[in-house]
């Protein structure tokens, strides 16, 4: 999708095509989504889904196919083969596929459940069609190992929203942050620099603090709507319908 620069890089000028990535985890115990990207009807009818105030910053170049459940088929899996979504938070872009995903459950941060539910319906970032979709919802408080067994573990990263969660994993291959909107772009992290738009930024800094200190012992960071970085990131194959 496209944004003012601005909204992801404090004083950026013009506008941004983003990456809207999902991550998809197999554990012996479940199939585990990281977030679910856009909603479909986004590449057909982004009216009235998202009303024209919304419209006036975002442009969605989000094509037939590459919605979750094409991009799941594309690795062989039917959306009923995901057991969890968590969603990083429920911005739009974010749990915008949780509809087409009728049997995971939806692990939230409990503020970020609460503090959607508390807005008006004609809100441009949260849209109710997205995150009242009738899954089980597990509204979790803090740091949550998902499996018991320190592979699969959401961190709370408040501060993009009032209640944001990154996710670290630890693979054969070493250890994953995906940060999700708790830091955009690579750039933010090696220059503390934040975006224009944010909930809370004492606590935004303390999570790029955080990511610096997990990086700085091996993990690997993957930022959440970095185009330079998304180059870099091995993925599923693209199967356009
Ligand atoms: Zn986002």
């Amino acid at each position: 999708m496209e944004l003012p620069y601005g909204f992801l890089q404090k004083g950026a000028k013009g506008r941004i095509t983003v990456p809207v990535p999902s991550y998809l985890i197999e554990h012996p115990k479940g199939r585990v989504l990281f977030d679910s990207g856009l909603n479909r009807i986004t590449q057909t009818e982004p009216e009235p889904y998202m009303p024209s105030t919304g419209l006036q910053f975002t442009t969605f170049h989000f094509e037939p196919g590459e919605e979750i459940s094409a991009r799941l088929e594309s690795l062989d899996l039917a959306p009923t083969d995901i057991d969890v979504i968590v969603n990083s938070h429920l911005h739009y872009d974010h749990c915008g596929g949780n509809a087409q995903l009728p049997k995971a459950d939806v692990l939230v941060q409990e503020p970020e459940w609460n503090h959607a539910e508390s807005l008006p319906d004609d809100d441009i970032g949260y849209r109710k069609a997205d995150f009242e979709t009738g899954q089980k919802v597990r509204r979790v408080k803090g740091e949550h190992d998902l499996f018991g067994d320190g592979s699969v573990v959401a961190i709370p990263t408040y501060g993009h929203t009032p209640g944001h969660q990154s996710l670290r994993v630890r693979t054969e291959a070493g250890e994953f942050v995906l940060c999700a909107d708790a830091c955009y772009l690579r750039h933010s992290l090696d220059h503390d620099h934040l975006p224009g738009i944010l909930h809370d930024r004492e606590a935004a800094l303390r999570a790029f603090a955080l990511f610096r200190e997990l990086e700085a012992a091996g993990a690997r960071i993957l930022f959440g709507h970095d185009p330079e970085f998304w180059k870099s990131v091995p993925q599923a194959p693209l199967r356009l319908a």
